[in-house]
């Protein structure tokens, strides 16, 4: 797949754990856990899944002292696993307790993630958040300064809505909002550097759960500074809302080249996979042109010319055969997230996309021959028939991966 030239805003680059943010380094995908930190094995095993699943940084939450003591063992897991993925923090409230009680804690995160609206009030917020600092100094890791429309400082915002209410023409609550969010991200980053954090450490972002609310946001918090920036809906939902919003969201902003790292906030259903979210955020990159991480399947929607689900089911477990190798190829074979299949109901456009596929196969459609031809780099290859088209045309498949992408 060709990458497309979208050109990127200029950031200043901050390295995390190794992986780079901003500064022309490619979009990182993020992710968060949902189990409970102090339970070691749950959260080691859902890391090491958004890991697998190419999550490159992983968010866990600190918010007790079980849980901070369970983070340098958790690390310890997931080394022992060959897993490294960088593991980042995120405080509230009790951040600076946690972070300067656990130094083990604080030495192994990557990342801490800090929000100035749960920092604490007055003097005493002031103070946590420069604890916080101090320790990310000391143990020379980056923060992010993240910004929430539901935890924002209420003290800014009421001194805000009091300063535009006394304009002459007063701008619109929303307006004030919106800005009340950048102002709390750039003054929490600005006094982090005037506590000492070097500007290179430093990732901003400013999470909203509407669609135009962020677009906004991010436009005037990207044209405002140079931090690389953390880019995500909060709050985005279930289901299809929840991917459609953000990939609504992010894709227009990353199209400006606005968003260093994204991160796709799904709730899951009940029971639900949670590796989805990153399955989203990188297919919302690929699909842009942006990134590839895994081989893409094209196939056609199926329409009254589709005999049977034949076409439906082989398109899925291709599709899932081939992001289940990932992991896998990823270390065998070198390119092989650029592969494109196509798998198509009929021979209305099956030969043309498959055609232009890597590898591509047309099942039959009514009234049609029981015959599938496989098109190969562009030429038909062979013609499946019978009960075990689905296992031959993986097999073709795998043995192209093996025969193209080979790194030896
Ligand atoms: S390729 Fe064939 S089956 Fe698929 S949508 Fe087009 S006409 Fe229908």
């Amino acid at each position: 797949m060709s990458q497309h030239p979208i050109g990127r805003r200029a950031a200043q680059r901050v390295t995390v754990g190794g992986i780079a943010i901003g500064g022309g380094a490619p979009v990182a995908v993020q992710s968060m856990t949902n189990t409970d930190t102090a339970d070691i094995a749950a959260t080691t095993r859902q890391v090491f899944e958004l890991a697998q699943a190419g999550s490159e940084l992983v968010r866990i939450t600190v918010n007790t002292s079980e849980a901070a003591a369970a983070v340098p063992r958790i690390r310890a897991r997931l080394d022992a696993m060959g897993c490294n993925v960088p593991l980042i923090g995120d405080f509230h409230y009790n951040g600076h307790r946690l972070l300067t009680e656990f130094p083990e804690c604080a030495q192994v995160l990557a990342k801490y993630r800090i929000n100035p609206g749960n920092v604490g009030k007055n003097r005493t917020g002031e103070d946590q958040f420069a604890t916080m600092i101090a320790v990310a100094r000391q143990h020379g890791k980056p923060v992010r300064i993240g910004v929430n429309w539901g935890s924002l400082d209420q003290k800014l915002v009421v001194r805000m809505m009091d300063e535009n209410a006394r304009l002459p023409q007063p701008a619109d609550v929303a307006d004030v909002t919106r800005e009340a969010l950048i102002v709390s991200a750039l003054d929490s980053a600005k006094r982090a550097e005037e506590l000492g954090l070097p500007h290179d450490h430093i990732v901003l972002s400013c999470k909203v759960s509407e669609v135009q609310d962020l677009i906004a946001v991010y436009r005037e918090l990207a044209r405002r500074c140079d931090y690389p920036l953390h880019l995500g809906l909060t709050e985005a939902g279930m289901g299809s809302k929840g991917i459609v919003a953000s990939t609504a969201a992010l894709a227009v902003l990353l199209q400006e080249g606005i968003g260093d790292t994204i991160r796709v906030s799904l709730t899951p259903e009940p029971g639900g996979d949670r590796t989805q979210e990153v399955v989203v955020a990188q297919e919302i990159l690929q699909t842009m042109g942006l990134r590839a991480f895994a081989p893409m399947v094209t196939a056609c929607p199926g329409c009254g010319r589709t005999t049977s689900t034949m076409f439906q089911e082989l398109a899925q477990s291709i599709q899932n055969h081939l992001r289940a190798q990932m992991p896998l190829w990823r270390k065998q074979y070198s390119g092989v997230e650029e592969m494109t299949v196509a798998v198509m109901g009929c021979i209305v456009n099956g030969p043309g996309e498959s055609k232009l596929a890597n590898i591509g196969i047309s099942l039959p459609g009514t009234g049609e021959s029981p015959a599938a031809p496989v098109y190969v780099d562009g030429e038909k290859t062979v013609t499946l028939r019978g009960d075990n088209i689905a296992q031959e045309f993986q097999k073709i498949v795998d043995e192209y991966v093996a025969r193209k992408y080979s790194k030896r």
